[in-house]
């Protein structure tokens, strides 16, 4: 058994894609109110110029100063980039 490839399949399954671009997670931060999580850029980029900030996903509302690096998710992205390397 390739264990890697096998670690490759599972990790593949797991929800590391910002929703607003789509793309793997750079610098997640995660929303206090809701738990959602979204890239730094990508969060501030939507709430730019709005008097309110929202959560894009669930418009649960949240102020900007209140975002949490969300290290964990930080962590297994850069995990699962690894391993995809390896696995080229
Ligand atoms: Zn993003
Ligand atoms: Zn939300």
């Amino acid at each position: 058994v390739d264990s890697l490839a096998e670690l490759g399949r599972l990790l593949a399954d797991v929800e590391l894609s910002c929703s607003c671009c789509l793309q793997h997670f750079t610098e997640p931060v995660r929303l206090a109110s809701c738990s959602h999580s979204f890239c730094r850029p990508c969060i501030a980029a939507y709430c730019r110029g709005r008097q309110r900030a929202t959560c894009p996903l669930c418009r649960e509302g949240f102020e900007l100063k209140d975002l949490r690096p969300n290290r964990e998710l930080a962590a297994l992205v850069s995990l699962v980039c690894f391993v995809f390397q390896l696995l080229k």
